[in-house]
């Protein structure tokens, strides 16, 4: 392997600590962060992501807010709970775990969100405000990805991006925050044609398909920055179950520069970034000292989040 290693295990628990550290100085102002998690249904794999974010929640001394409701929950009885938590002045971020049950209209739910405690950033003004580069709460996965960048190299300027994956979560906006560093942006997806060609040009390149190892060690451009979001479960050469990126890892760090391993890549990047945009959404909101109504009104210009000494 020549490829540098981009631990974000690492930079994510120094991301927790940070967040800690500003938490304890809200919490002396009389400002405890809160997080409200929404979840409905039984899958179980929503129910192991809700569990470890209210852990990491809790253990940056942030307020964890856990809506765990039957699978039969009635559209308008979720809606009334998200427009309760929009006016909670405890809860400063809301999250609702997706996918929900088939009979909800999951937009129509992320649209009810308070943009202001839209803290993982779906909600159209957010993805608007991405979008024009003009602030808004970041989605965290793309968020974690850009850290992680970063990390690796401060300045982007100029380089050729190639992102494979358009999905709202992830690619677009990822392509946002890659404009917004300037860098030279190319989206692939499903109907692009010779997407290895595409991928052989890129300086960067970030990933999410969702199809294991589908990019080849041999499609990678020597030096280049990996970034690797794909989580595919396969099974082991002993039988048992382990998570590979889309990325094939050891044919791929034998030419990158740097490259994301999974797991303990991106993934660790995504819940601290939910943190992360927790403590910004509830700075942005004890700096305006306004009610809540009165930052709806204020919209589409989001307070920006203010340091604290
Ligand atoms: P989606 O299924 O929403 O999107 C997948 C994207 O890949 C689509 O845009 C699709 O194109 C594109 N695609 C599919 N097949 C091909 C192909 N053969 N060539 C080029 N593009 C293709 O997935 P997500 O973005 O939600 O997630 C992607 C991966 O990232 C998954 O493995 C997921 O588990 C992981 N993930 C990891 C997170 C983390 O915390 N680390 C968080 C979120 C996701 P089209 O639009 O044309 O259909």
């Amino acid at each position: 392997m020549t490829a540098m290693l981009i631990d974000g295990k690492a930079v994510a628990a120094e991301i927790r600590s940070e967040i800690a550290h500003e938490v304890s100085l809200l919490t002396e102002r009389g400002i405890t962060p809160g997080l409200a998690v929404v979840i409905a249904g039984d899958d179980p794999a929503s129910h192991v992501y809700v569990r470890s974010k209210a852990k990491q929640t809790l253990e940056v001394g942030m307020a964890s807010f856990k809506h765990d409701l039957p699978a039969d929950i009635s559209e308008a009885e979720l809606l009334a709970l998200i427009a309760s938590l929009n006016t909670d002045p405890r809860v400063h971020g809301i999250l609702v775990q997706l996918p929900l049950p088939r009979h909800i209209d999951s937009e129509k739910v992320l649209q009810a969100i308070d943009p202001a405690k839209d803290v993982d950033g779906f909600h159209p003004l957010n993805v608007g405000l991405v979008a024009s580069g003009s602030g808004g709460l970041v989605p965290c996965t793309p968020l974690g990805a850009i850290i992680l960048l970063k990390k690796v190299r401060k300045d982007l300027r100029g380089l050729s991006a190639v992102i494979v994956g358009r999905s709202n979560i992830v690619g677009r906006p990822m392509a946002q925050l890659l404009l917004k560093e300037d860098c030279t942006v190319t989206i692939a997806h499903r109907y692009t044609t010779d997407v290895a060609s595409l991928v052989r040009g890129a300086d960067i390149l970030v990933v999410a398909v969702g199809r294991a190892e589908m990019i080849r060690g041999d499609w990678i451009k020597p030096g280049a920055i990996v970034i690797d979001v794909g989580i595919n479960r396969v099974a082991g050469e002993d039988g048992k179950a382990r998570l590979v990126g889309d990325v094939a890892f050891d044919e791929a760090a034998a030419v990158a520069g740097a490259i994301t391993p999974v797991p303990g890549g991106v993934g660790p990047m995504t819940i601290a970034c939910l943190l992360r945009n927790t403590v910004d959404a509830a700075k942005a909101s004890s700096a305006t000292g306004l009610s809540l109504d009165a930052r709806y009104a204020a919209r589409p210009t989001l307070v920006p989040p203010v340091p604290i000494q």
